[in-house]
């Protein structure tokens, strides 16, 4: 018998947001999009997963109104996808679950997230202690951290080396 999807005998929100993003790859699948990777095939080359299940999770999150499925080309046909504001409010679980791992798992750190505005680092609500607000998110700028391989094999994790702020499209170098 297949593992069923819902937690029927749960009456939770968090079961209820497990249902929605609690499959393996999908909450990956959001970050990178957080990130600013926005095609099939950036996708895939920086998760390294299946294409089947990223052709089902891209669906998933686009019927459930977490990325919104845009056609940037016509001929041969090709889509984007961008965070909604439904994926967008996924930003601060991301970040304690990355906050999560690094404390308890003794993860090196990776990525440092910073207010664009003044260049501090965030606190582990997404404040800026400098100006003592929570940063919007199109507001977060995200630079390599001292763990960070300075030498990655595919171009979005290259193009992701350089500062750049959540949400805006990654610029992929074309292959050499
Ligand atoms: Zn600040």
């Amino acid at each position: 018998m297949a593992l069923g999807k819902d937690y029927a005998t749960q009456e939770c929100s968090i079961a209820r947001a497990l249902e929605i993003v609690g499959e393996r790859w999908t909450l990956l699948v959001v970050r990178d999009a957080l990130y600013g990777v926005r095609r099939y095939n950036d996708f895939l080359v920086h998760l390294g997963i299946p294409r089947a299940v990223l052709a089902a999770r891209l669906q998933a999150l686009t019927a459930e109104g977490i990325l919104d499925k845009r056609r940037y080309q016509q001929s041969p046909p090709r889509d984007e996808y961008v965070p909604t504001d439904r994926g967008i409010a996924l930003w601060p679980t991301l970040r304690s679950l990355g906050l999560w791992g690094r404390e308890h798992f003794g993860e090196e750190k990776l990525r440092v997230f910073r207010h664009a505005d003044c260049g501090t680092e965030l606190g582990p609500y997404g404040e800026c202690p400098a100006c003592g607000t929570v940063v919007p998110v199109p507001d977060v700028e995200m630079v390599p951290g001292p763990a960070l391989d300075p030498d990655p094999a595919d171009p979005i994790s290259r193009a992701l080396l350089r500062p750049k702020r959540l949400l805006q499209p990654i610029e992929a170098e074309p292959a050499a």
